[in-house]
């Protein structure tokens, strides 16, 4: 799909024009991975555009530097301000928003610290990542043969550029085999999370995800899933699964701040179905929950 694009990006404390946020080809980042970026969501509520969590996603952001040794030189309120800003600027009511933090032009070597950091914010209008279809009816996923980069190796903790370097080959190699979406083992063959989403399980009513120790990013719509669970009462277990705890589970479900909350209808060709009342019902609290329409979760909003 083409990029949709917008007027402005915030680049180091000044909104740019769209073609003008642009970087030399000895950025440090390019080479080696060092950034650390975010993704977001702006929606539109009764009240005007609210940003989802955008406090807890900018204390990621600065966790996330922090693993790299990376000064940020903003604090998250204040990348929360620029947030804003960038979002007005554009005449923006609904979008998806990146944040990225990158070693940029100045030093090359392994060493990222020299190379001077930059801060870059950018949004643009984003449907649901899975697509609709998905969301309906639910994606297909196959485990990767690419296992999930080790807690010891790539953090995935951290959400660093590098790391996704592992994300992309398990995305290409699913949709290779003609699945929408993989999903990510660790060496010891506990089940970790998609290439951009952390994932349920539900049997027997209980509704099960893989604890952030196994290897997974501290994914804030897992988060707001495990609050929204336990709010209707649900039992909910961050214990580790196996591959066949999702061949044999009543539902699976996927979510993310880019793909929300997707049914999986079918993993590695055992088939699970239609979207089953528990995911149900997690999906359209999560979309009410974004939108404004559920009070209980008004902290949650935070208005552009
Ligand atoms: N896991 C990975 C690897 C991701 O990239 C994402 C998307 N940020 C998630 C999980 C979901 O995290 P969140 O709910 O915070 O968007």
């Amino acid at each position: 799909m083409a990029q949709p694009t917008v007027d402005k990006i915030w680049m180091d404390g000044a909104l740019v024009d769209w073609a003008d946020a642009t970087v030399h080809v000895l950025t440090h980042a390019l080479h080696y991975g060092s950034g650390v970026f975010e993704g977001i969501r702006c929606y539109q509520t009764a009240d005007g555009p609210a940003v989802f969590r955008l406090t807890d996603h900018m204390t990621r952001l600065a966790r996330s530097a922090k693993i790299l040794r990376m000064e940020l030189g903003y604090s998250a309120d204040e990348l929360g301000d620029a947030t804003r800003d960038v979002i007005r600027a554009n005449g923006l009511t609904e979008c998806y928003i990146r944040p990225l933090a990158f070693h940029g032009y100045g030093a090359m070597g392994l060493n990222p610290l020299p190379a001077p950091v930059s801060v870059t914010i950018a949004v643009w209008p984003w449907d649901t990542y899975l697509g609709e279809e998905g969301m309906k009816h639910g994606v297909t996923m196959g485990i990767s043969s690419w296992r999930q980069r080790g807690i010891n190796a790539m953090p995935p903790v951290a959400k660093a550029t590098g790391n996704y370097t592992n994300s992309s080959l398990a995305k290409i190699e699913a949709l290779d085999h003609g699945y929408d979406e993989a999903i990510m083992l660790n060496e010891a063959g506990h089940v970790c999370e998609g290439t951009g989403e952390n994932i349920f399980v539900v049997r027997d009513g209980v509704l099960m995800t893989p604890p952030v120790s196994d290897g997974i990013l501290d994914g804030i719509t897992r988060d707001s899933i495990i609050r929204m669970a336990d709010d209707f009462g649900i039992i909910v277990r961050e214990r580790s699964l196996v591959r066949t705890d999702l061949y044999l589970a009543d539902e699976v479900f996927v979510c993310g701040t880019a793909a929300e909350a997707v049914p999986v209808r079918a993993v590695d060709g055992r088939e699970i179905g239609e979207p089953g009342p528990v995911t149900t019902l997690m999906q359209q609290t999560y979309l009410k929950a974004v939108h404004g329409e559920v009070p209980a979760y008004e902290e949650w909003l935070e208005r552009v």
